[in-house]
């Protein structure tokens, strides 16, 4: 179906300023226009619209700001060589978003009305997509619950928002490794929690084992299950990949992981390779055996943000262990040339992931 004629557009009177590519900062300049919609319990989803950027005149007493009923995403737009404008499987983005409001109780989007809708959005700012390489427009798709109420039930009215923001190059100074601290008091989900799910919650959650590691000098948190603090979850707000005696090993979904696009496009372009790559148990204890045997030979995380971000050292039971010297190791190196090259538009798509705006 045709959405766009529906879509109401409101263009602004007074375009901004761009910042300067090389100046740009993640998720701090937002382009000149954004989309909303609203819900109530009589009209369902209605009155989408593209408005020009602007604050929101919200109640204080709505339920988002007391109980965090609240889902967002994050994918990206592309500009290509040739001009065009390229979404990396903004499918993927919609259907985990409305798997993110099922758990929250929130009432599902019309995944092909919003698709439409960002892709017009875009359209319109497009000016605002930074041509530079490794830059691109990072897109914040959120639904917040808006009705004044201070009792704990879900919300009957919210409003479904999506934001653009361009976003400078994650590796400046080319592809590099971090070092990870294994968290093992604090954890960020567990099964029958809401890990699976992007809401707000889980990253406020992450955040104090986050700014211990950072004091103590570690980019990440490496997550340990909830239960036991023994099995792999995911790194930062990354997935986690290990590449041992040769074989690729993710921790398989268990209800408390989120599961990554990225993740998900990483697996399929290895089986198209051939690479072994099994989705299985990781304990960390079976991670620093093989570094104590020579047997891990690369880890990264995976993600919208950076793409691949190799894992350089992992500090655990009060000793730093390094991978492949910390250094890049060459599948991470191959995977993120082929991943980034594929989102640009300069290697073949074997999956058609890419989306024309
Ligand atoms: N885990 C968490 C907790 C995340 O927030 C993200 C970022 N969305 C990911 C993994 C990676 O997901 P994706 O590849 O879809 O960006």
């Amino acid at each position: 179906m045709n959405y766009t004629d529906r879509i109401k557009f409101v263009p602004t009177e007074m375009k901004k300023e761009k910042p300067l590519t090389d100046q740009l900062e993640f998720g701090k300049t937002f382009t000149d226009h954004m989309f909303m919609m609203d819900y109530d319990q009589e009209k369902g989803w209605h009155d989408p619209k593209i408005v020009p950027y602007q604050p929101l005149i919200i109640d204080p007493a709505a339920m988002v700001y007391h109980y965090g009923q609240t889902v967002f995403e994050g994918l990206k737009a592309y500009l290509t060589e040739d001009n065009r404008v390229l979404l990396f499987r903004p499918e993927k983005n919609m259907t985990r978003m409305n798997s993110s409001n099922e758990r929250l109780c929130i009432p599902p989007i019309d995944e092909e009305l919003v698709l439409q809708a960002l892709k017009k959005l875009i359209a319109i700012d497009r000016d605002w997509i930074p041509a530079s390489e490794g830059t691109s427009l990072y897109i914040r798709p959120f639904v917040i619950a808006t009705e004044p109420y201070l009792g704990v039930a879900p919300s009957k009215k919210y409003k479904f928002m999506i934001i653009l923001s361009p976003v400078g190059s994650y590796y400046k100074e080319g592809i590099h490794p971090v070092k990870i601290l294994v968290e093992n008091e604090y954890v960020r989900a567990v099964s029958g929690g809401t890990g699976t799910v992007k809401t707000a919650g889980n990253y406020a959650a992450s955040l104090k084992a986050q700014e211990l590691a950072t004091s103590k000098g570690y980019s990440q948190v490496l997550w340990l299950d909830g239960l036991h603090r023994k099995y792999i979850e995911e790194v930062g707000s990354m997935n986690i990949f290990f590449k041992i005696k040769g074989e690729v090993i993710t921790p398989a979904l268990n209800g408390s992981i989120l599961e990554g696009v990225t993740r998900n496009s990483i697996l399929m372009l290895l089986n198209h390779w051939g690479v072994p790559v099994t989705e299985r148990k990781l304990s960390i204890d079976e991670v620093y055996q093989a570094a104590i045997d020579g047997e891990l030979e690369e880890a990264f995380g995976t993600g919208t943000a950076a793409v691949i971000s190799p894992v350089g050292a992992l500090f655990m039971n009060e000793q730093e262990i390094l991978i492949n010297n910390g250094r890049t190791g060459e599948l991470s190196k191959k995977l993120y040339d082929t991943l980034t090259g594929i989102q640009l538009g300069t290697q073949p798509d074997p999956f058609n992931w890419m989306v024309e705006v």
